[in-house]
């Protein structure tokens, strides 16, 4: 056991697999269909979809189709029956959205600089966003499967902590996951905001043939998150895709690590603020200040680069060049054939860096005689994270997955 907390399939494997093939039928499924997709008998599928129809997580409809013949029952998915929350700390502000069964965000918010610091003023504030929320949607509480916390990396999986947090430099280990259950008498479940964000990916994806892909997630610092042959990795302590310290073969400042080519750096805030201050972009004098003020700064810094300033382009350029170059590694290490970024920093971005990454991704990758990379942007925006926690849920609640397929039918 990685994950530490599972909330539980609804209903068992057999369920999970008839629930999936209905979700995944968006014009809803007879149930003859459902017994050639799942190849479960007609009994087992008939007992299974009776008791969701009584639990309402699924509807009859009458569909009339075109051509002879009379009027089919197919079955659909209730979407609103069920819903999730995703919660994804960040360093600067805290974000949360309510999701349906169908992946679709029925309520958000954000909530500035969570917790002032102190871990039982972090899960204090997460409680009470939590319940803001359910307060502000409507939703009665029952129908709430638990609550998917994506947290910066490193973390603690089995006891559901972040390790040494950017946000709380004073505290090497926060136990979150416990705490936010207590408070909220919700499940919580808890991974990396990387993987939480491949996880997002894949449920909005849709796709029918297993995916191979790398969420590269751009914010305080560089991560990836990975999916290959359809399924979510995550490693011994589901701390995969730590890529910041990958080396580059030019000279950027000292790393915590203690090497001074380190890609994280030159991504880093601080080096990029540097660089703006040194070419005039910003006053010499002007300080990076806080977090929230920091971002500020690179945002500015990248919106002045779209506009065409040259050597705000020539800095940004720098940086994804860098990114770029880290990433083909990554792509070469994993043969994916698709890269999809996001995170805070992403929207500012996107333009100039885009093909700036498609360009150094593509010309490194040693198997482009036999596919390429897609490289794409996010099209969950600066929600991923949170949406991926909430993904987590229904991931947990919905898939059927491997572990499954061991305990039987
Ligand atoms: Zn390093």
């Amino acid at each position: 056991m990685q994950r530490g907390t599972n909330l539980g399939r609804l209903g068992g494997y057999n369920q999970a697999v008839i629930l999936d093939a209905i979700r995944r039928a968006h014009e809803g499924i007879a149930r003859v269909e459902l017994v050639e997709r799942t190849g479960l008998s007609p009994q087992t599928i008939s007992n299974v979809v009776r008791r969701l129809v009584d639990e309402g997580l699924v509807r009859e409809d009458r569909k009339t189709v075109s051509g002879p013949g009379k009027p089919r029952t197919v079955l659909q998915l209730e979407v609103s029956s069920r819903l999730a929350i995703g919660i994804h700390l960040d360093p600067v502000v805290m974000t949360l959205v309510m999701l349906n069964l169908d992946g679709e965000v029925v309520a958000r918010a954000r909530h500035d600089n969570p917790g002032a610091g102190q871990p039982d003023g972090m899960t204090a504030a997460m409680a009470a966003a939590v319940e803001e929320l359910i307060a502000a949607s409507g939703i009665e509480r029952h129908r709430i499967l638990g609550i998917g916390l994506a947290a910066p990396g490193p973390i603690d999986a089995a006891e559901g902590a972040v390790v040494d947090p950017p946000m709380m430099r004073e505290w090497s280990s926060v136990p979150l996951r416990e705490p936010l259950s207590r408070l909220t008498g919700l499940p919580v479940l808890m991974d990396k905001d990387t993987t939480a964000a491949a996880v997002a990916e894949l449920w909005a994806s849709g796709r029918q043939e297993p995916e191979n892909f790398v969420f590269v997630y751009l914010g305080t610092g560089l991560g990836a998150g990975v999916v290959l042959d359809g399924a979510v990795l995550r490693g011994a302590s589901s701390n995969i895709g730590e890529i910041g310290h990958f080396p580059v073969d030019e000279e950027v400042p000292l790393c915590e690590c203690g090497k001074r080519n380190c890609v994280g750096m030159a991504l880093n805030f601080g080096t990029l603020f540097q660089q703006a201050a040194e070419t005039g972009i910003f006053p010499s004098d002007a300080e990076l200040g806080d977090r929230h003020q920091a971002t500020e700064s690179i945002i500015t810094l990248c919106r002045k680069a779209v506009e065409g300033d040259a050597a705000a382009a020539a800095i940004v350029g720098r940086a994804a060049r860098l990114v770029g170059g880290t990433v083909a590694q990554v792509v070469n290490i994993l043969d994916v054939d698709r890269v999809i970024f996001g995170g805070p920093l992403w929207n500012g971005l996107e333009e100039l860096a885009l093909p700036i990454l498609h360009q150094e991704i593509n010309t490194r990758f040693v198997s482009r005689a036999i596919h390429g990379v897609e490289v794409v942007s996010s099209s969950l925006g600066f929600e991923v994270g949170a949406i991926g926690g909430a993904c987590l849920v229904l991931d947990d609640a919905l898939s059927p997955k491997a572990s499954g397929l061991l305990l039987g039918s």
